[in-house]
């Protein structure tokens, strides 16, 4: 199933001696000389507009490739597909054992070609090729491999009722139907595994909306995916803006479900659109999640934790620790350390097998990041490291650190999806859980102490959807993910996101 050629000298020249530098595999420079349709009904389909949308690789700031602009029509094609899959094709119908084999055959390709989605990924989203690789197409793997398992495991359960006379109740799990799935650019890959693994696995069909910004990992996927033998018309991929392609699959009669990852802002457009037709939803959104650190603790080693909590995937991370409080005692001296580790920090560009901090993912993400941290002075934050972008064409940010931050000012209420840390003192325990809950978000928290009794106070007063103990990230297919608060309904992974796939009927029968 080829893909037609485009002409090549789309790709500016700066983009193509980056690749060339980095020595980046064939197969990898094959897919990115592409003609980039949607993939609808198991075939590249070009949009009814023919209008394209430019996607610069982040690095260089360059034109690495376009990618079709979809419409509402293109919406309903791919809606259609998936429904004639859904209500009269083979994957929902699939013996369930069977089901679990096709999706642990695509794990096996998706393994086959882990290199090649891993470059992708980098270059697409400027991100670190190593965690690319690492975290990113490697949580892809798992996370598909933990719900394969899950498709041979569905059940419903039976009643005792105590009504007069007799009867038998049981109940039934069944897909919700066809799924739209709407992913930002952060790790569109994974966060599309996070969205498509519980619905394969219970027999739904998907229409996915990968960011304008980063679609290209999500189109290989679907090519792979028919290489591995789901069915057509199981995964459809319709590339577009969110006010076009977004709003269409939001508002459809022909999808049952919404599942989105994005900012609070757009999920609450996307939440009031999917409720006018009853759709199930889930939406995972924003975070400014807050890191507390207690007296007690080895200063060098949990500094340079908290840095990696906010300075990974340069700070665009949902649940980024964004907000750190120090007790008063150690302030100054964590301070010291923080700073330390992170001016050490390698700032590079995604393919370089040194980068730790990538360039932001798009011009407008960098304008954004440097408006709050221009803000932050403004507001008297005291700036003690980094703060400004770096030399050259690509959308760098250095990793910045603010002091004797306030809960009012914008830096320490906003989601800045950037490499921006700000900090606060703070006294006593009671104090803290304050600090930390006093935000529209919920989405994680950090604590870091070696007090077991602490900890364990201090873990149910805190409002959000995961709390880390002296780590911060940690993820699993194994464990549900989502937030508290604005920052979304419904979970992602675990056996709990299982239950917003299905619908559950319940059976009477009356014995006679
Ligand atoms: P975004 O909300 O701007 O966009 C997310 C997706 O929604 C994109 O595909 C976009 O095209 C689409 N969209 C935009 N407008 C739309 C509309 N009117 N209708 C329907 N769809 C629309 O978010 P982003 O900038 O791509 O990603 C960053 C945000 O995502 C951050 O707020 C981050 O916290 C959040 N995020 C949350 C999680 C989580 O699990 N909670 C994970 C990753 C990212």
């Amino acid at each position: 199933m080829n893909s037609p050629e485009r002409n090549t000298s789309e790709m500016d020249a700066k983009v193509k001696s980056y690749l060339q530098q980095y020595q980046v595999s064939n197969a990898t420079l094959e897919f990115l000389n592409r003609q980039h349709e949607h993939f609808i009904d198991g075939h590249w389909s070009a949009g009814s507009n023919g209008s394209r949308l430019e996607v610069l690789e982040p690095s260089t700031g360059g034109m690495l490739t376009t990618i079709s602009q979809g419409s509402a029509q293109d919406v309903d094609r791919a809606v259609s597909a998936a429904r004639a899959q859904f209500d009269g094709g083979e994957w929902s119908r699939l013996k369930p054992l069977e089901r679990e084999t096709r999706l642990h055959k695509l794990v096996d390709v998706l393994q086959e070609h882990a290199l090649e989605l891993a470059e992708i990924e980098s270059i697409d989203v400027g991100k670190s090729v190593n965690d690319a690789s690492q975290i990113d197409i490697q949580g892809t793997i798992d996370t598909f491999r933990y719900f394969a398992g899950w498709a041979s495991k569905i059940s419903g359960r039976t009643g005792e009722s105590s009504l007069p006379g007799e009867y038998v109740a049981y109940t039934r799990k069944e897909a919700v139907g066809v799924v739209g799935s709407i992913i930002p650019w952060n790790f569109p890959l994974q966060t599309m595994a996070w969205k498509l693994g519980a619905a394969l696995a219970v027999g739904c069909t998907v229409v996915v909306k990968p960011s304008e910004i980063t679609s290209l990992s999500a189109l290989r996927f679907a090519e792979l995916a028919k290489e591995a033998g789901i069915p057509d018309g199981v995964i459809n991929i319709v590339t577009g803006l969110g006010e076009e392609v977004g709003a269409a699959m939001s508002s459809h009669s022909g999808i049952d479900k919404v599942t989105f990852t994005g900012s609070t802002k757009v999920g609450i457009t996307v939440g009031n659109s999917a409720l006018q037709s009853m759709k199930h939803m889930t939406l995972e959104l924003g975070g400014k999640s807050p890191v507390i650190v207690f007296d007690d603790v080895d200063l060098k080693q949990t500094a340079e934790a908290v840095a990696n909590g906010i300075f990974f995937n340069s700070g665009q991370v949902c649940d980024a620790g964004s907000r750190a409080y120090i007790h008063h005692s150690i302030y100054d001296r964590f301070l010291t350390e923080l700073i330390k580790y992170t001016k050490q920090l390698k700032i590079a560009s995604g393919l370089n097998p040194e980068c730790f901090i990538g360039p932001m993912v798009s011009a407008r993400q960098q304008e954004t990041v440097m408006k709050y941290i221009e803000a932050g002075q403004t507001e008297g934050a005291e700036l003690v490291c980094g703060g400004k972008t770096v030399e050259g064409s690509g959308f760098f940010v250095e990793p910045t650190i603010f002091a004797n931050c306030r809960n009012d000012m914008a830096v320490v209420r906003e989601e800045i999806f950037g490499p921006v840390l700000v900090t606060a003192p703070f006294e006593t325990e009671e104090e803290v859980i304050d600090l930390a809950n006093d935000s529209i978000y919920g989405l994680a928290a950090a604590i870091y102490s070696n007090s077991l009794s602490r900890v364990h106070r201090v873990i149910p007063k805190l409002k959000a959807g995961s709390v880390y103990v002296n780590g911060h990230g940690t993820i699993d297919p194994a464990m549900p993910f989502g937030g508290y608060k604005q920052s979304g309904v419904g979970k992602d992974l675990g056996a709990e996101q299982l239950e917003y796939f299905l619908e559950t009927k319940a059976v009477w029968i009356t014995l006679t």
